[in-house]
């Protein structure tokens, strides 16, 4: 399969996609099933699929929106084009500034439950760029490679997958022998062929690609280190979804999940081709360790999109009290405060993440010390969070009545009599706690809880990372002295 035949195509503009082109991009006969066992014929119009499809296609479609272009989309110097922002390689701290304004949009856009919007997904490509070096003593045409794919991804608007975890299963099995493990089985034509699986997924059936990292497999043989993009359409590719879980029906019913939602699925591999010029480093084991540094910039995109999902939550937090009547009590304002705090405390880690950037080969990347630190606290207080939220609101998750029941002559009447809000109408107030709901407590909630708690590692890889990662010496040092400890020790 060439390069050519799993590009999008912009055609409304060279380099940028509207909406209508995005949708008609993911008709590309790619093999998806769904929760009933049945096969896909068109993504964009699936139940499971479509109302996430078009808040994505929103996004797309907001790249020509004269007010939001420039927050959005970016034009090169060198080439004189504009292309979406998130492809933007980072050189300065200005440019990670731009880049948080992005963030935020797409955050208050989609209120944060995508984990995976199109500003995110260029975040893994352009992280091959900061080890390029690493892939330079390997191969100089891995480097070409990766020059190449981001350019194509650049130029034709790309939405991609990240194609990471090991499929679960008996953990009593040598790593290199799983069954299910993802593994070049035959190398053809300079390209490899690929057999087993790889879970979770998210986005891909709403994507363009999947990038396949090995940097979670502590243990993988080399035949399964594997870099590389691979198109959703590669024949013998197959994404089987998971059951749906965002409730769909209107916007006033769930606000939230009305809009659709991130589709996570299982990719098996039955001898797809990934072609050589789509490879990015092959059976370098030594490539296994990098997931902080080829992902940087990855993660501290889940950092920023957390801080600013963060504000979203003081602001449902005091809006909720508002509409109840609350603000008084000093232990409403304490669990705001608590929220706010949160908020703000995610917002320092991620602006000292980028003051703190360095240079990597060309790339502002922001300062692990801040990023990992900041996600540790973002999914560790997460559960809390939620919990004071739905402890605000009592009854309200509960005592909620669909549009259908406030459009019902007599009970609707009675719902709006007995149940006002403070300086609302009862139906107001009851919208609200359907936002709430979807917020905190349905399952796609869940869901979303369930990803910001492993994406991009659970909170015990990441304590372990920073054991290892933190230079703790002039700290200890400084006790060490202050408190006579070689003193003691000499004696
Ligand atoms: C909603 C959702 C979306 C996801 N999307 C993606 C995606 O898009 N791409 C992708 O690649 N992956 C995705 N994942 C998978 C995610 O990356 C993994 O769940 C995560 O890396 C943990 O790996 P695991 O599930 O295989 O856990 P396992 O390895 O099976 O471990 C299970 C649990 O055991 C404990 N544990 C295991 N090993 C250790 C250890 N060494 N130290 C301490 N505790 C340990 C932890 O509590 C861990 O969560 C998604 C997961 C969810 C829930």
């Amino acid at each position: 399969m060439s390069v050519e035949q799993v590009a999008p195509r912009p055609t409304q503009n060279k380099t940028l996609l509207n909406g209508d082109e995005y949708r008609a991009s993911l008709r590309d006969g790619r093999r998806v099933i769904d929760a009933n066992g049945r096969e896909i014929e068109d993504v964009t119009q699936h139940p499971a699929l479509k109302r996430g499809i078009d808040s994505l296609a929103s996004t797309f479609d907001d790249q020509f929106d004269p007010a939001k272009r420039d927050v959005l989309t970016y034009v090169d110097e060198e080439t004189g084009e504009r292309y979406g922002r998130g492809w933007k390689v980072p050189r300065t701290v200005e440019d990670l500034q731009m880049r948080r304004e992005l963030i935020r949009y797409t955050t208050y856009e989609t209120f944060g439950v995508f984990g995976r919007p199109p500003d995110y997904c260029p975040q893994n490509h352009l992280g091959l760029l900061t080890i390029i070096d690493k892939l330079e003593a390997q191969n100089p045409a891995w480097v070409e490679n990766v020059h190449d794919f981001v350019k194509w991804g650049r130029e034709n608007n790309v939405l991609s997958a990240d194609v990471v975890a090991d499929v679960q299963s008996d953990r009593n099995i040598p790593v290199a022998q799983k069954p299910g493990r993802l593994r070049c089985v035959e190398e053809r034509d300079g390209g490899l062929v690929l057999y087993g699986a790889k879970p979770c997924a998210s986005l891909a059936a709403q994507a363009h690609i999947g990038t396949i990292r090995t940097v979670l497999t502590p243990g993988a043989d080399p035949d399964a280190t594997l870099f590389c993009a691979v198109p959703v359409n590669a024949p013998g590719l197959t994404l089987v979804l998971r059951e749906p879980v965002a409730e769909l029906s209107n916007r006033e019913d769930h606000p939230l999940g009305a809009r659709g939602e991130e589709a996570d699925g299982m990719l098996i591999f039955d001898h797809v081709y990934i072609p050589p010029e789509r490879v990015f480093s092959f059976r370098r084991t030594e490539m296994q360790g990098l997931y902080h540094q080829l992902g940087a910039l990855a993660l501290s995109h889940v950092l920023t999109r957390l801080s600013y999902r963060a504000e979203i939550f003081a602001g449902t937090a005091q809006l909720v009290a508002e509409v109840l009547g609350t603000t008084a009590i000093p232990q409403v304002r304490d669990a705001i405060s608590e929220i706010t705090a949160y908020a703000a405390t995610l917002r320092a880690f991620t602006i000292a993440s980028e003051q703190e950037a360095r240079m990597h080969n060309g790339v502002m990347v922001p300062a692990d010390t801040f990023v990992t630190p900041g996600r540790l606290y973002s999914v560790e207080h997460y559960p809390r969070i939620m919990q004071l939220l739905r402890d605000m609101s009592g009854q309200g998750l509960i005592s909620r009545f669909t549009s259908a029941q406030f459009d019902h002559d007599e009970i609707g009447a009675k719902l709006e009599e007995f149940l006002p809000g403070t300086g609302v109408s009862a139906r107001a107030k009851n919208q609200l706690f359907n936002f709430v709901w979807d917020l905190t407590s349905s399952s796609h909630a869940m869901r979303v809880a369930l990803f910001e708690n492993v994406n991009s590692t659970p909170p015990a890889a990441m304590r372990h990372h920073l054991y290892q990662a933190f230079d703790r010496s002039e700290w200890t040092q400084a006790v060490r002295e202050f408190a006579g400890v070689d003193e003691v020790k000499e004696r």
